[in-house]
Formats: C-alpha cells, structure tokens, sequence
C-alpha cells in the first residue's frame, strides 16, 4: 500500500462530514474496512461486552510502518487518495483519514502492526488527551486494532447503546453483510470466547449463501449473473415462495462496498411481480460491479448509501438480471410433466387483484376489512382453512378461494405472459386442434401465445405469469377440453374467455385434499382478506365464510349489556 500523508484542507474540506462514531457496529465496520483495504485473506474479531469493553480486529494485511502507524490516528492522514480528484477512481472502501482518530477520540485505541519488509512491528498508543506513544514489538505481518472502554467519556452516547444482545446482534449482520460481500476473505467472530461466525475463504458465493443462511436456503436459492457493457450483476436471489415480511434479508454491494440501496430493492421487487405475495420480500444477495467513475460514494457519513450517476441502467439491470431466473425458469425446472405427486404445488401463485372499490361487483359485506391482520390458524381436512383476526373467524375453501383469485386475475384488462425458453408441444384432438385455432384472439387475451407445430399440434410460446409455475401438460389440455364444451357458435369473444380463464382457474388451482404448508396458508388467507376476494368461485360455490365477532357473540348468548345492567350480570 502507498504511505500515509495528510489531506491538504481543501481536499478534507469537500470530503462529506466525518466519520461518525455512534455504536459499536461503526467502529467494527471502520476496521474491516482498514483491514480489506490493506488486502488481508483473513480477519478475526473479538468482541467483550457487546463491544463497549473491546472490539478487536486482526489482520493479515499489508501492514504499516512505524511512521505510517503513529500518523494513522491523526485526522485526515490517509494513504487511499491523495486529493478530491481521486475519489472517482476510488478502489478502497476508506478515503477520508478520519476513522481512526474518530475512533480514539471516542476510546483506547491500540495499533499492533508490522508490514512484510520489517523484521519486528510497532505498537502505537493512542490517547485523546497526549501525543501516542510508540513501542518496538515483535508480532506477526498484519495489524491489530483493539478499540477499549467505548465511549467510557462520552456518557451521552453509552446511555443511547441498545442491550449488550442487540449490540452484537447488529454487529454479526454487519459481519455477514461483508462476508456476503467478500467471500474470498476468511472471516472470524467471536464474543466472550464464544464463536459467532466461522466463514472460511472460498471462490463460491454458494457456501457462504450457506455459512450465512443456512444450507438448505442456499440449495434453494437461484444464482444471478447478468453482464452488459459497463455493468455487472452476480450473486443469488430466492424463488418466489420463499420470502419474508422485511427486506432484512436483502444484502447489496457495489464494487464489494456493502450498502443499502432502496433502488436496488424497487428494481428486485419489481422482477418478480406477481409471483411474490403481496406484503411480502425476496431473500438475496446480489453484488454490482461498475466502473467506480459511475458511483458517488461521498454523500453518507457512514458509506452505507452511495449514489449511482445512471440510476436507470442500474434499475433495468437489477431487474432483468434478476427476472431471468425468477421470471423465466429454465423449462427443465418447470413442472410440465403430468404432475403426479400432489406436493409438487409448492407456490400458491397469488395475484394482484384490482376490484375497483365502488363498482365491485361482488358482496362484499363479507370481506374482512382490508388490513386486518388475518393469521391461519390450521386446515381441516386438507380442504378448509381457519383464520382469525380481531374481526372474527373466517373459513375458507382452498380450492374455491386459490380458483377464484386466479380467474380474477385471469380476466384483469392486461395479463402479463412470460416467454417460456425453448417452448413447449401440446398434442391435442381434432376438435380441440380447431378450437384452440379458432380462439387465438382469446387465449392471446389471456397471455397464451401459441403457434401451429404440425398435425394437430401447437407449440405453446407464452404463458400467464400467474399460471406460470402451476400449469401442467395436463391440466391445460382438460381446460382447453372443458371451455370447449362450455363453448357455442353464439358465444361472444368475451364469454370466450371467461370459459377458457374458468376452466384454467379451476384446472391450476390447488385442490381439496392438497396439505398445505403455514407459508402457503398465509398466502392465500392474506390474498383473500386484503384483496376482498369474489364471494363465490366462478362455479357459484362460496370461496369462504366469516364468522364475525357478532355472530359469535349472538350464538354464545353474549348481548352487549346496556349501561344499567352492566357490571351485574355474569360475565
Ligand atoms: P482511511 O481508511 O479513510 O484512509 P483511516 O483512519 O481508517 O482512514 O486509516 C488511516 C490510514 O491508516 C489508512 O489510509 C491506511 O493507510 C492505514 N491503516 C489503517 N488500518 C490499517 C490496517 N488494518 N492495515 C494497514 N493499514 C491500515
Ligand atoms: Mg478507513
């Protein structure tokens, strides 16, 4: 590494506020920084206390000269950049000068290091009040920065520290966040003696997906790599099924710097579209990879927020990178073989509903009020799930519910259809062959692309989203069969549809007598309360019942008493 120099004022001057020191974590993300600039393979943290009594990190980096470790901790001493001209060019994740003398004016601060070309190392001492002091020491090639007693004169900052749990807590997702980010480096941390995380360096994101989720969550997962020109997108995303209710579990780094990146959300979310419960967020972890004069990492105290120069190449890139393989699965992993196994529906494909509130056409009084939180509580007999919320019990039929919501979204003004790989035959009947000629319009209406492939055959091109993952060789030929037979010479292009959206919703949805995971419950039972699902299927059978507070109350003979008579009667 270059040597350290002071930043002349003018320079330090146009450098975004200082390095603010405010928890535990900023300290500990301050000297991983230090340390992966310096290059190292391998870093180990020790923690006591939650980090207020000692945060520790040790390196195997290039180390420092005597010198270059007593000018370390004053203010605005770098060896990253030498002036504001090459902050665009930036490769490292520190370039202010300011870390550690923020840190050791806010703690002891002791600086074990020796570079390769020295046969001993130096300690440095550093203290808010005198000048630090330096000690020969023999250690090995690397540093070791131990920061004790945080905060031990700054009362006002201790007082705002969370619970010793909660500091450490933050401190092992800022620890993932970098392994995530840096899966070459060996990542060590320990509180008290007691071992937090063990990532060893490897060259597949894969197992530290795995060190960092869990091995099953890293199996399931779906790798991302896209490429253009100027930018790069690799990493993981999960399948739609598998989500959360907070985007906590999304990790970002550009140019290996983690961050938070709101954009970077919008631009994931927005790949996967319908296929992700309303409410609910994909896991992932996605690197980008651009040319650093496309990036402002001067606008966060912290660097945790950065600013892309083409926030729309980064949002389109994001969001094809990651549709891809949400989006248009390879045809191999799409379940297009005569479904056998009941368990093979795995996603309850819940789409976006848009009954306008005044012309809707259905009874609504049933409906549970939107935002109520509704939570399943079982299923009985594999066909019906009990929910409950403040509002009272609610019943649902699975089959009848799932139906409904697909023909719903079926018959919205504009379907989207994904664009399967390599298409997919459909050998059909006669008769069939000539209906499915005849209502193109119709199935094109509904997102079908299908083109003649010979004697009775069609080749499938495009498909619903919302059918995308339930669709069945099977079951689309009994559709086709079924709104065929509903169909006569009278019916208008409209009523055409309706058949075919009918028949596909009842052929895709999950049936009575399919087990139900929780997930899957949730899902369907939040669909069906936030989006005030149709009353009945399109067959005319009930989708669910509600059971209100009211009811029950009636039933179980508790009137609301009268002002009089309360207090008196039993309760
Ligand atoms: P910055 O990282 O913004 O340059 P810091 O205050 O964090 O500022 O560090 C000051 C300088 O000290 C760095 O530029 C680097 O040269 C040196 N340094 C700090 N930590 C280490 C480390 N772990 N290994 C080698 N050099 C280090
Ligand atoms: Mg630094």
């Amino acid at each position: 590494m270059a040597r350290i120099q002071r930043l002349d004022p003018t320079t330090s001057s146009l450098i975004a506020a200082g390095e603010v020191i405010e928890r535990p974590t900023s300290v500990l993300k301050e000297l991983i920084d230090n340390a992966l600039d310096a290059g190292s393979t391998r870093i180990d943290i020790e923690l006591v206390n939650g980090g207020r009594r000692l945060i520790q990190v040790t390196d195997n980096g290039c180390g420092m000269h005597a010198e270059d470790a007593t000018l370390a901790l004053q203010r605005f001493t770098t060896s990253k950049i030498r002036s504001i001209d090459d902050l665009p060019a930036l490769m490292t994740l520190g370039f202010r000068g300011e870390a550690l003398p923020s840190i050791a004016a806010v703690a002891e601060v002791e600086v074990v290091t020796r570079p390769a070309e020295q046969p001993e190392g130096v300690l440095v001492r550093g203290h808010t009040s005198s000048a630090p002091q330096v000690h020969a020491i023999g250690c090995p090639v690397g540093t070791r920065v131990r920061v004790q007693r945080l905060f031990s004169h700054v009362p006002v900052r201790l007082r705002a520290l969370k619970s010793v749990a909660r500091e450490v807590q933050l401190m092992q997702e800022l620890v993932a966040h970098y392994a995530l980010a840096h899966p070459q480096v060996t990542l060590h941390m320990q509180h008290e003696g007691r071992r937090l995380l063990f990532a060893p360096a490897t060259t597949d994101l894969r197992q530290r997906l795995a060190v960092i989720f869990s091995q099953d969550l890293a199996a399931q997962m779906l790798p991302v790599s896209w490429q253009s020109l100027d930018l790069s997108i690799q990493g993981a995303v999960s399948p739609p099924l598998i989500n959360r209710a907070t985007r906590q579990r999304q990790y970002y780094w550009v140019n290996s710097r983690p961050v938070r990146s709101p954009l970077v959300s919008a631009a994931l979310e927005r790949a996967y579209g319908a296929l992700l419960p309303p409410g609910r967020h994909p896991i992932a972890a996605l690197g980008i990879t651009l040319s650093p004069t496309l990036l402002d990492v001067n606008i966060h105290p912290r660097k945790t927020e950065i600013k892309f120069l083409h926030e729309r190449a980064i949002f389109a890139g994001v969001q094809e990178a990651v549709e891809m393989v949400v989006q248009h699965l390879a045809p191999a992993s799409l379940p297009w073989e005569e479904a056998t196994d009941t368990a093979a529906w795995q996603a309850i494909t819940v789409p976006a509903l848009h009954v306008g509130e005044a012309e809707a056409p259905y009874d609504l009084r049933s409906a549970v009020p939107a935002g109520a939180a509704v939570q399943p509580l079982t299923q009985i007999g594999n066909t019906f799930i009990v929910a409950a919320g403040a509002q009272g019990l609610i019943v649902l039929d699975q089959h009848a519910a799932h139906e409904s919501l697909l023909y719903e979204s079926l018959m919205t003004a504009e379907p989207t259809s994904v664009e399967l790989a390599e298409g997919f035959v459909l050998h059909l009947s006669v008769s069939q062959y000539n209906y499915v000629q005849r209502l193109q319009a119709s199935l094109a209406a509904l997102g079908f692309q299908l083109e003649p492939f010979g004697k009775e055959t069609v080749l499938v091109r495009t498909v619903p989203t919302i059918l995308h993952t339930l669709l069945r060789l099977g079951n689309l030929v009994e559709a086709f069969q079924e709104a065929m037979q509903r169909s006569t010479t009278r019916s208008s292009p409209e009523e055409e549809r309706e058949h075919l959206a009918a028949a596909l919703a009842c052929r895709t949805a999950i049936r009575a007598g399919d087990p139900l995971s929780t997930a899957q419950m949730a899902s369907l039972v939040e669909a069906v309360t936030q989006q005030r699902l149709a009353y009945a299927c399109p067959h005319g059978r009930p989708t669910h019942v509600t059971l209100s507070l009211a009811e029950l109350e009636r039933r179980f003979l508790r009137f609301t008493p009268s002002p009089t008579e309360r207090g008196q009667g039993e309760r």
